[in-house]
């Protein structure tokens, strides 16, 4: 359903490993059921704090930095990078309308400064 999502990628594994180091747990592989027929599958996820993060592939994801059209058949795949930014938009949506946050990082980002990122939204909502 979702084949251009590839899990267990490098940078995805740096970041897990990054929160992991920071005393962090979350889940991977987590399965969010948003409503009877949307399913969203985030990198990793925090259920008790509702907190679902995506590791975004350069490539796949049209990252504005690295992301290259292919020399041959680009309707193709101008059609296909446009439909995966449209999922990922909607599955942040549905994410959202469901209470839940979401960020996102480029495959590109520094794991560490990522890491960075999450913790500090967790941080920020446990001391209230
Ligand atoms: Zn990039």
């Amino acid at each position: 359903m979702r084949a251009n999502r590839r899990r267990d990628t490098a940078p995805e594994i740096a970041l897990r490993r990054e929160l992991f180091r920071r005393g962090l747990r979350f889940r991977v592989d987590y399965r969010i059921t948003v409503d009877p027929t949307a399913h969203v599958r985030p990198d990793i996820v925090f259920t008790h704090r509702r907190l679902a993060i995506f590791v975004d592939g350069c490539y796949w994801h049209s990252c504005p930095i690295h992301a290259t059209m292919p020399k041959s058949n680009v309707d193709f795949w101008a059609r296909k990078f446009a439909r995966n930014r449209e999922r990922d938009l909607r599955d942040r949506t549905l994410l959202e309308q469901a209470g839940w946050t979401v960020l996102r990082f480029w495959e590109h980002e520094d794991p560490t400064r990522a890491a960075e990122v999450v913790e500090d939204w967790i941080r920020q909502r446990s001391s209230r």
